[in-house]
């Protein structure tokens, strides 16, 4: 059990270089150990590996683990944010992938100006239009990403998407493809504060064919940690 984090790590990291040569874009995604519901002595464990980014989706839970966790660990905030609770994390995580409304964008702004930071974020594209998820759709993205620019004290930094569950990933090759040519796009109107370097796409399931197609950050929970149990 204790090995196992260590042995995964090695297994991801081997196939993301695998598919990393395969990309037409030479990206190398680096590796978020995603370690919500796990505990400290797991995410230390992958620590001990070099891993520096973890992704957790509870404000709750960052803030306990932000608490105990050695100061040079960046966490990600993956999950929906709630508008009510950003003033408890702004100040501790790295960088929320989960921007999809102007509404919360400018509680962060609000927040970040009252603890005196600058908040990195990325916005959740439903590109796959589920209704089950968050995110907004592709043709609205531009409209959100050219008002949120306008807050001082919050960056935009790329893209993220939650892809379907599916039990074949080449499945959803083409929702990694539409966001990456979405971020180009984007990046590609010279909107002033915004930068689309970050691409935040692939889970334990298909994190080798986000990473061929230009994924900058894979997100991958049970892969390293094993199955999670929310019951608990
Ligand atoms: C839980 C979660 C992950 C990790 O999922 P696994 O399938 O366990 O790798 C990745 N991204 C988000 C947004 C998540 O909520």
């Amino acid at each position: 059990m204790q090995d196992s984090i260590k042995e995964n790590i090695k297994n991801v990291e081997l196939k993301l270089d695998e598919a990393a040569k395969k990309s037409p874009y030479g990206n190398n995604p680096t590796l978020i150990a995603v370690s919500k519901t796990k505990p400290v002595s797991m995410l230390m464990e992958a620590y001990e590996t070099g891993i520096r980014d973890f992704g957790e989706n509870h404000v709750q839970e960052i803030l306990e683990k932000y608490e105990v966790c050695p100061k040079d660990i960046r966490f990600h905030m993956i999950g929906h944010l709630q508008k009510n609770k950003v003033k408890y994390i702004v100040d501790k995580v790295f960088l929320i992938h989960s921007v999809d409304s102007l509404a919360l964008a400018l509680v962060i702004e609000k927040e970040s100006v009252k603890k005196n930071v600058e908040s990195n974020v990325l916005i959740e594209v439903n590109v796959a239009r589920e209704e089950s998820k968050f995110g907004i759709f592709k043709e609205d993205t531009l409209a959100l990403i050219k008002e949120i620019a306008k807050l001082p004290h919050v960056h935009i930094k790329g893209l993220m998407t939650i892809a379907p569950y599916v039990t074949n990933p080449e499945d959803n090759r083409r929702y990694f493809e539409e966001l990456k040519a979405l971020s180009i796009d984007i990046g590609n109107q010279n909107i002033d504060n915004v930068c689309m370097d970050v691409l935040s796409m692939g889970m334990t399931g298909d994190y080798e064919v986000a990473a061929s197609c230009g994924a900058t950050y894979v997100r991958v929970g049970t892969g390293i940690f094993g199955e999670r149990n929310y019951n608990k």
